[in-house]
């Protein structure tokens, strides 16, 4: 049934295709592996043969169909408004339908533990922090990686990947702690004149590793006048399962996260990895009376900053502009008018930002050497404009970049925007 369905979808999609082609040299895969079958072009010609039953879904179908990073680089520049990403999530979940699921054990494995992650109950996930951070601190990380069987094991490669985990708090200058140890407050009030009330989105995996991010953002808004609240039930984005094809899944998220924020009635959701702020749009958790808006955006926007005093950093800031933001939110400009706002810092253009950096959600892990070799370009940009401070707007390209960098023995920060911003207000992490 699921299938039909996803296949009337993809018939009347990539009969939009035109097969101009303008999409083949903004395609990462293409670009690497020169091949027609790894291009957008080709995978909708596959999709098409497959919905229409005149090719079998096989291997080498699911092999193409998982070649692609979903970073939607093609649908950006498309001149026919092919929807790339609704189609690649529909050939997803046809693979996930059919008997084949052309999953390798690898595969399986991240999917069951990164599944079972986003399933978890908010406090659970809480939890999972303290445990990932004592693995970290105490040296057992480190001693377990001496074995080659835990070494080469997915979990434990995802595990020994993540930055090192800090406890959820940070000291404003005023002394003020945000968020507590273990738990977010619902509430976290506006400073001096009230200027509106917003949601805040948090994530499965950034509410485990990105906290500083998170503290940042409350921090900024706070100072600008704006109630932050943090609704306990909402629950991961979805967008590991939409790109995954378990689209049913997805869906259950969504649902879990609209009725979250709309008990709080109010008409902004502010998301801060550009990654879960697409999936949170496309699966409709706002609505017309409340907006998700990704951070940057939103700071950038009809904020009144005259009267913040922010210190200046006289650095060059180097700006990785996610896929996500770039090509689905359309709002990769905001991040650099956020830096702007920075006296003195110097916001430079990371070279080859139109192509991706490897990530994409779950790639990294699945698809290796291709994810290898797209964050080389990046390291290599890197090392070209050498400067103090990396910024990117996605949970999953920073620790993925900050990964490389680390291994490449490259001393840079990796940060979100928001960070930098919130430092250099006087937050301290
Ligand atoms: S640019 Fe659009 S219409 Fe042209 S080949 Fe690519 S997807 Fe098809
Ligand atoms: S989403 Fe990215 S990798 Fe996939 S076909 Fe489009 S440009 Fe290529």
């Amino acid at each position: 049934m699921i299938s039909e369905f996803a296949k009337k979808i993809i018939v009347a999609e990539s009969d939009q295709c035109v097969s101009c082609g303008l999409c083949l040299p903004h395609c990462p895969t293409y670009r690497l592996l020169k091949s027609e079958a790894d291009s957008p072009r080709g995978r909708i010609a596959l999709m098409n043969g497959v919905a229409n039953g005149r090719i079998p879904l096989n291997e080498k179908f699911v092999q193409h169909m998982n070649r692609c990073l979903t970073c939607r680089a093609c649908e950006a520049v498309c001149p026919n408004h092919v929807s790339y990403g609704e189609l690649i999530d529909q050939a997803k979940s046809l693979i996930v339908d059919s008997k084949s699921g052309g999953a390798s054990k690898e595969n399986s494995v991240t999917r069951r533990w990164l599944n079972r992650l986003s399933l978890l109950h908010p406090l659970h996930l809480e939890r999972l922090r303290i445990i990932f951070r004592l693995l970290q601190h105490t040296g057992l990380l480190k001693w377990l990686s001496k074995f080659d069987r835990v070494k080469k094991n997915i979990f434990f490669k995802s595990i020994a990947q993540l930055p090192s985990i800090k406890f959820p708090y940070a000291i404003a200058a005023d002394k003020r702690f945000l968020p507590v140890r273990n738990h977010w407050q619902e509430v976290y009030p506006a400073e001096g004149r009230e200027r509106g009330h917003v949601g805040l989105f948090l994530g499965c995996v950034a509410r485990i590793v990105d906290v500083v991010t998170l503290n940042s953002s409350i921090f900024v808004l706070n100072r600008l006048g704006y109630t932050v609240h943090i609704p306990s039930q909402q629950t991961c984005c979805g967008a590991l399962s939409q790109h995954k094809g378990e689209l049913q899944q997805a869906a259950i998220f969504a649902r879990q996260n609209k009725s979250a924020f709309e008990k709080l009635k109010v008409n902004t959701i502010i998301s801060t990895a550009s990654g879960c702020g697409v999936q949170l749009l496309e699966s409709n958790v706002g609505n017309e009376n409340c907006q998700v808006i990704d951070i940057n955006r939103f700071l950038a926007g009809k904020i009144e900053w005259e009267n913040v005093k922010i210190a200046s950093l006289p650095e060059k800031i180097l700006v990785h502009d996610p896929c996500s933001l770039r090509n689905a939110l359309g709002g990769h400009a905001y991040a650099y008018q956020l830096i702007s706002l920075i006296p003195d810092a110097q916001a430079i253009p990371l070279a080859g930002n139109d192509q991706c950096c490897g990530a994409a959600g779950t790639y990294f892990i699945e698809q290796s050497e291709i994810a290898n070799n797209l964050r080389e370009s990046k390291i290599s940009a890197v090392m070209g404009n050498r400067s103090q401070y990396l910024v990117t707007s996605n949970i999953g390209c920073a620790l993925f970049l900050a990964d490389g960098l680390l291994e490449g023995g490259i001393n840079i920060e990796v940060v979100h925007p928001v960070t930098l911003l919130a430092r250099q207000m006087g937050l301290q992490l």
